[in-house]
Order: C-alpha cells, then structure tokens, then sequence
C-alpha cells in the first residue's frame, strides 16, 4: 500500500537545537545499527520507519557498516526511501558515518581524507541520495593527524554531500581540538554522537562541559544500554532479544545479577512516576536539556511507540534522581 504519512506527525514531538546551529532533531531519534540488516525481516523495518515518521521522528541515523551485512541497512533504507518516503525528504535528517573497518586493505577503516570520502561516496549510492544532512567520523584514529580528518569533514560539506558533520565517540580533549579545527576552516562542527546512558555516563566527566562550552549539540545513543535498561531482562533472557540473537552487540553475560538488580529497583522509580523503565531512562538522558536527542534502537513498532511516550513526562524530583544516583553508584 501507498505509504501516506500522518497529518498529525508534528502535533506531539519535542524538537530541540543542535547546539547554536539552526537544525532541530526530534528528541527521539531512530537508528538503524540492529534490526534493520540483510538478516533482518525488511517488513518489520519498514513498518518501524513508517510508525516513527508518523509519530514526529524526523531523523534516522545509519552509518556504512550497519547490517550485517555491512552496507545493508544503508541499502535497505535506500529502498524504503524510495518507495515510502521519496515525497518527504525534506523534511527528513538522514545521517551516516565512517570509522569502523569497512573494505580490505589500508582504506577501508579509521580517518584518513582517503576512506571518509570514499565512504561517504558508497553510502550515498546505497541509499540513493545525493546528500546526507550529517556525516561524522564515527571514531578518532590516533595514527592519522586530526587536521587531515577533520580537513576531510571541510571538504565533504564544500562539496555538498553533507550538509553538518560530527565526531562519535571522541575524548573531550580530542573534542576540543576538533572543534578548534573545525571553525578555523569555517565548517563548525554541529553535533557530537556519544554513547549515554544510565549506564554509562563518561560523558558527564568533561565532554559535555566542552559541547556546552562551544554550542556543540549531543546525542546520546544506546540510551536504553542495548535494552538493559527497560523491562525485557527482568527475569532472564527472552528468546526475541537481542542478547539472544547471534548477530546482536548485547551478549548475554552482560545481563548480570548485579545488572537486574539495579534494573528491578530503577524499575520501581519508573512505577512510581507512571512510566515504563525505558520510558524513564530516555527521560534520564533528555533531563536539564543538555542533550539535544537520545538516539534509540528497536525491533518492534510497540517498543517506538512506548519509548516516544517518554516526553509525556520529562521531568525529575530532586527526589528522584538522587534515589537514581543511590541506584548506580551502588
Ligand atoms: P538502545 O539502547 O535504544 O537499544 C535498543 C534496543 O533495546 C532495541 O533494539 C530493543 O532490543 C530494545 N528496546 C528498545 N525499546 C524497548 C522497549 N520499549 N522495551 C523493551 N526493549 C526495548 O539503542 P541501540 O543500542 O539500538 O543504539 C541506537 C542507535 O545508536 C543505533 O541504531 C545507532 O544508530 C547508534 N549507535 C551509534 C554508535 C556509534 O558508535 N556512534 C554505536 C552504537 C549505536 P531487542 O532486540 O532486545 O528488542
């Protein structure tokens, strides 16, 4: 059937600045990394794009190697773009990335000029698109000169293939450094891709300072810690998991007793406040604004709706997150 999306798409969602840019990302943004593969059902992806485009979701975030195979969430995507969405690009924030090992030899990984261009080239003939609207470089490459990296963003945005760049999972220090770069060649980086959670919160130790500082955006992804963080794991290991699934990230010794402990007791704070944990842990991420999106995953349209319910209640006693913060540091 025709896709049509819904006339109430922008009634409910939150949209928040990228820093002191002028883009807008949803509060919830949606990524391709799992479930979106060639070993993944393409109906099942598709209806979880139509469903998050219907409820606000604007923005869809992949990178070359997202599969598996690598390249066929990007190929998927492409698909679907062309058959559901090609009316509403505009209206779409489409990102990818290059950093992770790609192609044999010695371009095919890290952050030379060489392979992000290259890269950025593939994706693009991959998803059928002539730009992406954020590029980054999906991790620092401590052999290659931060100049040349970043040299390369200047380039990708001149030539009109991206139209904002961000760095993923760099220091502050390195942070820093590229944002100096950054605006002495006049492309100012926008956006800062991190992983934060509950369960993990290194960026609270001087990266966010650094974005703040210098009217960089954030968002956070494995905001839900891959699923640890809601309800799936509270007595066990679900079949239809991804720590059961063979091509997952989340292995299934990371599901501890010390990990259900603390998920049952989050989950009691969340009963209380009427949310889900999933639900209470986006709202985490997202409390004091100082993130501009919490970038989740999921396998089913059920789990996007329930986890877009999260803005329904942003808001945290001091209470609460001083019993959260008793909860962690435990
Ligand atoms: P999350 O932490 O949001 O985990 C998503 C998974 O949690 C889902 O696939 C699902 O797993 C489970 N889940 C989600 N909602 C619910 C719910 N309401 N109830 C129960 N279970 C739920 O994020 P991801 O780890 O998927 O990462 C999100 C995105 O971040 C990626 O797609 C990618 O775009 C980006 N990313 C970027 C990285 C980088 O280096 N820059 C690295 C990793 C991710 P299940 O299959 O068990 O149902």
């Amino acid at each position: 059937m025709v896709y049509q999306a819904d006339d109430n798409r922008y009634k409910t969602m939150k949209y928040n600045r990228t820093g002191r840019s002028g883009l807008l990302l949803p509060a919830i943004s949606l990524g391709l990394w799992h479930n979106f593969g060639g070993v993944d059902t393409y109906e099942n992806g598709r209806a979880m794009l139509r469903r998050a485009f219907d409820l606000g979701i604007t923005h869809f975030d992949l990178a070359n190697n997202y599969g598996p195979p690598a390249g066929s969430a990007e190929e998927m995507f492409g698909q679907m773009l062309k058959t559901d969405f090609a009316p509403y690009r505009d209206e779409m924030i489409i990102s990818s990335k290059a950093g992770y090992y790609m192609w044999p030899g010695p371009y095919g990984e890290w952050g030379s000029r060489k392979y992000l261009i290259a890269s950025l080239d593939q994706s693009l003939k991959r998803m059928g698109l002539d730009y992406v609207d954020i590029f980054y470089s999906h991790r620092p490459d401590p052999n290659t000169p931060l100049e040349e990296t970043m040299g390369a963003l200047d380039t990708i945005v001149r030539q009109g293939k991206a139209l904002y760049v961000g760095i993923s999972s760099y220091s502050a220090e390195q942070t820093a450094e590229a944002i100096e770069i950054m605006n002495r060649l006049g492309t100012p980086l926008v956006i800062h891709q991190p992983n934060y959670s509950m369960f993990n919160r290194w960026i609270e130790d001087g990266l966010q300072n650094v974005l703040e500082d210098n009217g960089v955006g954030s968002i956070a992804f494995c905001p839900l810690a891959q699923g640890l963080l809601t309800n799936k794991y509270l007595n066990g290991v679900p079949e239809e998991s991804r720590a059961a699934k063979s091509t997952g990230a989340l292995q299934e010794n990371q599901v501890t007793a010390e990990v259900v402990g603390k998920v049952q007791k989050l989950n009691a704070i969340a009963a209380e406040r009427g949310q889900s944990l999933a639900q209470m842990a986006l709202a985490w991420v997202l409390r004091g604004e100082k993130v501009t999106s919490a970038l989740i995953g999921a396998s089913k349209v059920s789990q996007i709706e329930e986890n877009v319910k999260a803005l329904d209640n942003l808001h945290f006693t001091d209470e609460e997150l001083m019993l959260i913060e008793n909860i962690l540091n435990k």
